[in-house]
């Protein structure tokens, strides 16, 4: 899974990239961490990538204020779709957790 989390991580923070209005755009962004959604059983692919600032240290990091940032940037299931659909178009999407998702949720 390593590949795959590296894909994500390149993609850079969801939430940056919402604040920047910019899902097309494939510009370099800073590599981001890995945030394991939570709910349910933990999978290792249900994930989206967070910058630090989003993930655990600023105001609106969702493992701080989670209420906070739920809404700002929508929820994580949201989240996950819409790195789903612009990774999918831009064909950065990885094939294995597509697959996992497709047995679903
Ligand atoms: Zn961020
Ligand atoms: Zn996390």
């Amino acid at each position: 899974m390593r590949q795959e989390y590296n894909a994500l991580s390149s993609f850079g923070c969801v939430a940056c990239r919402s604040n920047d209005g910019f899902w097309e755009a494939l510009a370099d962004r800073p590599p981001a961490n890995i945030h394991h959604i939570q709910g349910g059983k933990r999978k290792w692919w249900y994930v989206i990538p967070l910058c630090p600032d989003h993930h655990q240290h600023g105001e609106e990091a969702i493992h701080r204020n989670k209420k906070k940032f739920r809404a700002v940037y929508g929820d994580e299931r949201e989240l996950f779709i819409k790195v789903r659909n612009v990774m999918t178009v831009a064909g950065l999407w990885p094939e294995k957790i597509e697959t996992e998702y497709q047995r679903g949720l």
